[in-house]
């Protein structure tokens, strides 16, 4: 308890510091979405940049060096998710690793009933549960930040998975306040990520990134993407999501959207 309101004095006070004019610089530079914000929302985030940048450790992996320029860049777009709501700032998450461009893995992935397949793959992003990290690509990073509009946006994504664990499950649901938001939430969810798997059988295409077909865990991660990068059409072909979405982040991003 008492740490509990240690831990909320020290970021009242992070909150408040006077937010440091080079960082403003860079975000003004690069960081699209941040001049279509209302000026009380760019002052809440700016204070959630100082907690999350004073609580978050960065590494630079493959030889790349972190700067200013890409702590602020990842930290303004983490943080646009925690706008009007109560946070503790994704609790489970304590590194972030970034890599210069797409860095490769071996991946085993399915191709037929019985049939794998094994090879390198790159990737942009990725965070588990368990993992304590976040990792990321700065060049899909900053792709991410300068065009706001493309439905994409590995950021959010990665993010939006540590939102989901923070009722310590990796299911597509995040928390929620209470039980009829947690019915309406899976019914909706359930309806739309079946639809989405039915128009990727059928290769019909969708708004929502068919990547979202592979099981409940990343549609939600790729409907956050939507929501924030694709608001209008979002709400005007899938607006009960639209709608839960809004419930959950206490935004409305037409409000602010570049489409
Ligand atoms: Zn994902």
């Amino acid at each position: 308890m008492i740490f509990e309101l240690l831990k909320q004095q020290r970021r009242r006070r992070l909150r408040a510091r006077p937010f440091p004019k080079d960082w403003l610089t860079l975000i003004h530079r690069h960081v699209v979405f941040f001049h279509r914000l209302s000026a009380s929302d760019r002052a809440e985030l700016l204070g959630h940049i100082q907690v999350f940048l004073a609580e978050k450790r960065f590494e630079g992996c493959g030889g790349f060096a972190i700067t200013d320029e890409v702590r602020v860049t990842i930290a303004a777009q983490a943080c646009l998710l925690l706008l009007h709501r109560r946070t503790d700032y994704f609790p489970d998450l304590l590194t972030i690793l970034v890599y210069p461009s797409p860095y490769m893995v071996e991946e085993k992935r399915q191709v037929g009933e019985h049939v794998w397949e094994q090879g390198t793959v790159g990737r942009l992003g990725e965070t588990g549960r368990r993992m304590g990290s976040l990792v990321l690509s700065w060049g899909a990073v900053k792709h991410a930040a300068v065009d706001p509009a493309d439905g994409k946006n590995v950021v959010l994504h990665e993010f939006a998975h540590q939102l989901d664990f923070e009722n310590h499950a990796a299911d597509g649901v995040p928390e929620l306040a209470t039980r009829e938001q947690q019915l309406a939430w899976s019914e909706v969810m359930r309806s739309e990520f079946a639809s989405l798997r039915a128009a990727d059988e059928s290769g019909i295409l969708t708004l929502l990134d068919t990547y979202g077909a592979t099981d409940p865990v990343e549609f939600f991660a790729v409907s956050v993407e939507a929501f924030f990068e694709r608001p209008q059409a979002l709400r005007a072909r899938h607006p009960r999501l639209y709608e839960e979405l809004r419930n959950y982040f206490n935004q409305d991003p037409v409000e602010y959207s570049a489409e």
